[in-house]
């Protein structure tokens, strides 16, 4: 099994797939001349799927496929369709930014996938453009309907809200989820990636997020009978719908993190804001026997950090971006 040094269980694994992404969304990737992985360095889909079999019989029983824009990834139902099929594999999910969902979501949902998160910080095209660096609401929202119309459930909206850029958002993002049936979900701005402009005055906190969204109709809390989500979970008192806070700044939820990640260049990583890496893919193409790369990730997972330090004096911002890294 996999368990850290502070008694927490491993069962969710994020997967990255690339690196690359279409979108330039500023507190995440600078503008121009972003370097991507030579694709030599990214692993082929039998490796995923190699190590993913062997962490699944380590007890890792959920997944999340990321990037990098992981749509962007060549083939990508076909990984999916061998990523399901693994017996330890109870959930498979995918966070995109819903760009490539128009032509993905059916070859995505033949494949076996059921859940998807859909990162949306505004539903204004000029600040989406201003965000993003790219002129694409209109594809997400086509998008997240054609997804919506395949069958995907549930659908996560993913919005991250920055005091001085987005905050008057947070409102039509809501009733707009509210009236498709979308979960909506708030993370708090992180100090990680090429975003310099990171301080805890721009990060809207999940009690202020409470506030405001309270004004469009009472919240109530939703039991979370084992709570080992990263997200708060509140539903309208009138029935039509759901939010999910994610506190990672204000209200870390470290103590019962449960998560690993792995790079698009195989590297594991035990916790986002990791400084340092283990190197999966040296194992991989080295011709370690499954035995030895389970070792390796287990003596990996027993070192997991505590926790991620956000406003302590010791704290290290990662040097990765959160697409580099898998977010
Ligand atoms: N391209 C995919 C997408 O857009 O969902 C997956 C990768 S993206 C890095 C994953 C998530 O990380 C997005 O929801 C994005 O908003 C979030 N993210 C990136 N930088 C962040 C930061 N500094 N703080 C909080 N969330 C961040």
């Amino acid at each position: 099994m996999l368990t850290d040094s502070q008694g927490r269980e491993i069962v969710n694994l994020r997967v990255s797939v690339t690196d690359r992404c279409n979108l330039r969304c500023s507190y995440c990737l600078p503008e121009e001349h972003v370097e991507w992985l030579p694709r030599r360095e990214i692993l082929t889909f039998e490796e995923i799927e190699r190590f993913v079999r062997i962490v699944g019989t380590l007890g890792v029983r959920k997944l999340r496929i990321t990037g990098g824009e992981p749509l962007l990834r060549k083939d990508l139902p076909v990984l999916v369709e061998r990523l399901v099929k693994i017996p330890a594999i109870e959930d498979v999910g995918m966070t995109t930014n819903g760009v490539g969902l128009e032509k993905l979501a059916g070859p995505l949902r033949k494949a076996g996938l059921r859940r998807l998160n859909v990162s949306l910080d505004t539903l204004d095209r000029e600040l989406f453009r201003r965000l993003a660096r790219r002129d694409a609401l209109a594809t997400v929202l086509a998008g997240l309907a054609t997804a919506a119309r395949e069958g995907f459930r549930p659908i996560k909206i993913n919005a991250v809200i920055t005091r001085d850029k987005n905050l008057e958002e947070m409102i039509p993002l809501a009733r707009m989820a509210r009236e498709k049936g979308f979960i909506l979900r708030f993370i708090e701005y992180m100090p990680i990636g090429r975003g310099d402009d990171w301080s805890d005055r721009v990060v809207v906190s999940n009690a202020e997020a409470l506030r405001i969204l309270g004004k469009i109709a009472p919240l109530e809390p939703i039991p979370e009978p084992d709570g080992t989500g990263p997200a708060k979970r509140y539903r309208w008192a009138d029935g039509k719908g759901e939010i999910g806070l994610i506190g990672s700044v204000t209200e870390p939820f470290c103590d019962h993190c449960n998560r690993v990640r792995i790079t698009a260049e195989g590297k594991l990583r035990t916790c986002l804001f990791s400084v340092k890496e283990h190197d999966v893919r040296r194992l991989l193409r080295g011709g370690a026997p499954d035995a030895k790369i389970a070792e390796f990730v287990v003596n990996a997972v027993a070192r997991k950090e505590p926790g991620h330090k956000i406003g302590k004096d010791d704290f290290q911002k990662p040097s990765r971006t959160m697409s580099s890294i898998g977010g």
